[in-house]
């Protein structure tokens, strides 16, 4: 029974194959990373290896970026510039 071996891991291959051209096909950006929205190719908007549906979406999302930096701060680090602004 080594054919059956054969096909069988010949099968698995193929499969495999399958899969990762899958894979590759989905890890292209579709959406806007900001709003999610469909991109549409005419009006795609390419930024830092990216793409978003607008400029503003861009801009949108380097905002929230900017403010979970803020957040994500330890509080030491905010008392002295809480400090330093009462100066
Ligand atoms: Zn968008």
């Amino acid at each position: 029974m080594t054919e059956d071996k054969t096909k069988q891991a010949k099968k698995e291959v193929r499969e495999a194959k399958k899969a990762a051209k899958k894979a590759k096909k989905e890890a292209v950006q579709t959406n806007c990373l900001e709003c999610n929205k469909p991109l549409m190719k005419k009006s795609k908007y390419y930024r830092n290896g990216k793409y978003y549906c607008a400029k503003k979406c861009f801009k949108a999302l380097i905002a929230k970026q900017e403010k979970e930096k803020a957040a994500s701060r330890t509080s030491q680090e905010k008392e002295a510039e809480e400090k330093e602004a009462k100066k």
